[in-house]
């Protein structure tokens, strides 16, 4: 399978990725956890996109691109979390897919329950596992569940670079549920539901598009 998944920021992209592919095995390629992990490494890369990640801007497509097609050029299936983000990003995609996408999921969610996702949002530094201070507490307080390190907001998670992603996801990113549907690509999921729906959602659409 290769699979986009599409959606605003907040809307569970991310967990669901990782939940579908703990089960079926399709390697994730998440541009946002790339871009953090190569801030982290201070990379070239990291040191030219930190600052529109910070302003909750895309970073450059050139960039962005280059990181995805290296990703993808091996893989038969893979899950694209948060790529493409725009329409050049979509076209770009088209010519680096060495076969075409198997289908792209839209995760559709109301503004409000978005606002509210994203500022009780912890993440891991350590194991990029995501938690959230109401619907999905870590059990150990303030760390993770899984490897212990301290969990902590998201710089961009904060309220006005909450704002500004959305402005963003809106103007530029919202356009592709439209390009994708009129290539009888999108599957649409409600992801305003809780987790486990939202998964089983996801089997049943992924179920029609083999
Ligand atoms: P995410 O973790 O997907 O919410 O991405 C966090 C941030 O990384 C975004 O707000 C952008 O600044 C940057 N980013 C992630 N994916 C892309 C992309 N495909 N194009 C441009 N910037 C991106």
């Amino acid at each position: 399978m290769r699979l986009v998944f599409i959606g605003a920021p907040g809307a569970g992209k991310g967990t669901q990725a990782k939940r579908l592919a703990a089960e079926k095995g399709y390697p994730i390629v998440a541009t946002g956890d790339l871009l953090r992990a190569a801030i982290a490494e201070q990379t070239p890369l990291g040191q030219q996109a930190r600052a529109y990640i910070q302003r909750g801007e895309l970073v450059p497509d050139p960039l962005v691109n280059q990181l995805v097609a290296e990703r993808i050029a091996t893989l038969e299936s893979f899950i694209l979390d948060g790529y493409p983000r725009n329409l050049t990003q979509a076209q770009m995609l088209e010519t680096i897919l060495p076969q075409p996408l198997s289908a792209v999921v839209y995760f559709a969610i109301s503004e409000d329950a978005l606002i509210a996702r994203l500022g009780g949002r912890r993440i891991c530094p350590q194991c990029g596992a995501v938690f959230h201070i109401t619907a999905n507490p870590s059990t150990a307080g303030d760390r993770c569940d899984h490897c212990g390190a301290t969990l902590i907001t998201r710089e961009d998670d904060q309220p006005d670079t909450i704002r500004k992603r959305f402005s963003v996801y809106r103007e530029q990113t919202a356009p592709l549920v439209d390009y994708y549907r009129q290539r009888g690509l999108l599957r649409t999921v409600n992801a305003d539901a809780p987790p486990d729906t939202v998964y089983q959602q996801l089997l049943s659409v992924l179920c029609e598009s083999t």
